[in-house]
C-alpha cells in the first residue's frame, strides 16, 4: 500500500499538513531517541516473543559492562536473575500493574558475573508497527544497603531494649503507651493492671506514683532536662520495693516533641544493701564503743590489782604461820585469775575492734620453734617433751607475728596441760596446697563429741574444777587470730586418747 492509496490525490493543503505530520513524527522519534540514549537509567528494549534484546542505551551498556552490540546478541534471561532463584529478592511489586507498567525488584548479572540489585519498570511500546517490551532498569544497590543498615540498626535497638532489666515505657504526645518492655523475671514492677499498648500510663500505676510522674513530665517539658526520682511501694505482706525512675524527651525527625520515654529500675536490692551497710557500720560503732569501755575499765582494774599483788608478796615474806600463808596463796591465785581474765578480755576486744591489721611476711617454723622453747618451761615441770617435725625449713606467711605466737602458745600449752606427766606432744608443720598446716597432737584426756562442738566458744570449759584458774577464752582467741589471718582451725579428738588441733594459714610465695 502506497501513501497515495491512503490519501488519493492530496490537495496542496493536505500535502503540507501531511509533511508537517511527518516532520512532527520525526521530531518525536528524535526526542524519544535522545531520551533513550541520555536517560540516567539503563534501558533495554526486548522482543516480547523471542525475549531477545533488540536495543540498549549507552547507560545499559556501561552499567552491565557489555558493548551495545554484545547486548543485542543476548536474551533478557541471560542477564536478569528471576525472582525466586535469588534469596534476598524482595519479590514483585504490583502497584503499577493496572496502569500498564510492571514494577519489580530483582538482580541483574553484569558481564563480569557480579550482581546488581535493580528495580525494573517494564512497559510496552509500539514502534514501527511492532510491540516491544521496554525495561527501564534502575540500580538500587545504595537503597538496598541503606534498607539493610536501617533494618540492622532497628534490630540492634530492639535487642538492646529487650535485654534491659528495667521496665521501659514509650509514650506518645498524649500519654498513651506506644511501646514497652518489661524485664522477664522482674517481679512485675508492682504494676496494678496488665500493661498493653494504646493504654494511658496513669491506668497502670498507683495514683500517687502517677501524680509524681505527671509533675516530673511537666518539669521535663518546661526545662528539657532528664527527670529522675526514687519511690517505694509496699507489697503485701509488708514487703517494701524501691524504684528509680528516669524520664526523657523523645523528638520526631523534625526535632519536635514526640512524647516521653520512662525507665523504671528496681533498686530494692541496692536499697537493702545500703540499709545493711548502715546497720553494719552502726554495729561496728557499738562494738568499738564497748571495746573502748572494756579497755578503759580493764586498765582501771590493773593498777589496784598490782598493788594487791605487791602487798601479798610482802605479807608472804613476813608471815611464818603455814595456815595464813595458804590463805594468802588462795588470794594470790584469784588475783592472778582476774589478771588473766583482764588480759584475755583486752585481747578479745582488740581483735574484734581493730579494723586494719599491720600484716608483714614472716617465717613460721622459726616462730613455732620460739613457741616450743617458751612452752618447754611448762613441759619441764611435768617431765613432758615436745617433738617438732618440719616438712621443710621455711614457710612464709603474712600476718602479725605476736598474735600468731599467742594463738600457737595457747594450743601447745593446752596440749601439755591436758596430757599426763611424761607425755610427748608432737608438732608437725607441713605444706598443704596453698596453706601451711600445723598439727598439735597430744596423747591427753581428749574431748567428747559434744565438747568438740563448743570448744571454741568463749568461756567454754569442759571440767570447770580442773581448770578453775582459767577462763575458757584461750581457744576462742586463738580461733579469732587464725581467722583474721584468713586461716582456719579444726579439732579432732577421741575421749581418753588425745586430740589433734589443726591450724591452716595461707602461704605466700608458694
Ligand atoms: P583457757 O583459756 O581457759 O585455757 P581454752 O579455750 O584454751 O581455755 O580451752 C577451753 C577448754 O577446752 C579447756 O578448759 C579444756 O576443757 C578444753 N581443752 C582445750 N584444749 C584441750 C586439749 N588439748 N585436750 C583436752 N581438752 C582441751
Amino acid at each position: 500500500m502506497s501513501e497515495n492509496d491512503l490519501i488519493p490525490n492530496p490537495s496542496p493543503d493536505e500535502l503540507t499538513k501531511l509533511r508537517q505530520r511527518v516532520a512532527e513524527l520525526e521530531n518525536a522519534e528524535k526526542r524519544y531517541l535522545n531520551l533513550f540514549e541520555n536517560a540516567g537509567d539503563a534501558i533495554l528494549i526486548v522482543d516480547p516473543v523471542t525475549f531477545t534484546i533488540v536495543d540498549a542505551n549507552a547507560n545499559a551498556a556501561r552499567r552491565f559492562g557489555y558493548s551495545k552490540d554484545e547486548l543485542k546478541r543476548l536474551q533478557i534471561a541471560d542477564i536478569e536473575i528471576p525472582q525466586d532463584t535469588h534469596q534476598s529478592n524482595s519479590g514483585f511489586v504490583w502497584e503499577s500493574f493496572a496502569s500498564g507498567v510492571i514494577l519489580y525488584e530483582c538482580y541483574y548479572r553484569r558481564k563480569d558475573g557480579s550482581l546488581m540489585a535493580v528495580e525494573v519498570s517494564r512497559s510496552y511500546v509500539v514502534a514501527g508497527g511492532q510491540t516491544l517490551q521496554q525495561n527501564v532498569v534502575r540500580d538500587i544497590t545504595a537503597r538496598k544497603e541503606m534498607q539493610a543498615a536501617l533494618h540492622e540498626s532497628e534490630e540492634r535497638l530492639r535487642s538492646t531494649f529487650e535485654s534491659l532489666d528495667d521496665f521501659v515505657v514509650v509514650l506518645d504526645k498524649t500519654g498513651l503507651i506506644l511501646d514497652y518492655h518489661i524485664a522477664p523475671h522482674s517481679g512485675g514492677f508492682g504494676l496494678q493492671v496488665e500493661i498493653f499498648k494504646g493504654r494511658p500510663y496513669w491506668e497502670l500505676l498507683p495514683a500517687e506514683v502517677s501524680a509524681m510522674l505527671d509533675d516530673h513530665i511537666q518539669s521535663l517539658m518546661d526545662s528539657g532536662v532528664v527527670q529522675e526520682f526514687d519511690y517505694s511501694i509496699t507489697e503485701p505482706p509488708n514487703q517494701v520495693m524501691w524504684f528509680n525512675v528516669k524520664i526523657s524527651l523523645r523528638s520526631d525527625s523534625e526535632g519536635g516533641f514526640a512524647g516521653v520515654t520512662i525507665v523504671f529500675r528496681d533498686i530494692t536490692e541496692r536499697r537493702d544493701a545500703e540499709q545493711q551497710r548502715l546497720a553494719y557500720s552502726l554495729e561496728r560503732e557499738r562494738v568499738k564503743l564497748l571495746g573502748d569501755f572494756i579497755t578503759n575499765v580493764s586498765h582501771e582494774f590493773k593498777t589496784p590489782l598490782s598493788v594487791i599483788m605487791t602487798k601479798i608478796y610482802l605479807m608472804e615474806k613476813t608471815m611464818m604461820n603455814e595456815k595464813e600463808i595458804e590463805k594468802l596463796r588462795i588470794i594470790q591465785e584469784q588475783v592472778t585469775y582476774i589478771n588473766h581474765l583482764i588480759s584475755a578480755m583486752l585481747m578479745m576486744s582488740r581483735l574484734n575492734t581493730d579494723s586494719e591489721f599491720a600484716f608483714e611476711p614472716f617465717e613460721l617454723s622459726g616462730l613455732v620453734r620460739e613457741v616450743v622453747v617458751t612452752a618447754h618451761q611448762l613441759a619441764a615441770t611435768r617431765q613432758q617433751s615436745i617433738k617438732l617435725n618440719l616438712q621443710q625449713d621455711s614457710f612464709i606467711v603474712l600476718g602479725k607475728k605476736e598474735d600468731v605466737h599467742h594463738a600457737l602458745y595457747n594450743l601447745i600449752e593446752n596440749a601439755l596441760l591436758f596430757s599426763p606427766n611424761e607425755a610427748t606432744i608432737t608438732v608437725n608443720i607441713l605444706s598443704k596446697g596453698n596453706y601451711v598446716l600445723l598439727e598439735i597432737i597430744d596423747p591427753g584426756i581428749g574431748l567428747s563429741k559434744e565438747d568438740v562442738q563448743f570448744i571454741f566458744d568463749p568461756f567454754y570449759r569442759v571440767d570447770k574444777a580442773r581448770t578453775a584458774r582459767k577462763a575458757g577464752l584461750g581457744l576462742s582467741i586463738a580461733k579469732k587470730i587464725i581467722e583474721i589471718h584468713k586461716g582456719a582451725i579444726e579439732v579432732t579428738s577421741t575421749l581418753g586418747k588425745g586430740s589433734t588441733f589443726a591450724v591452716y594459714l595461707p602461704q605466700i610465695n608458694h
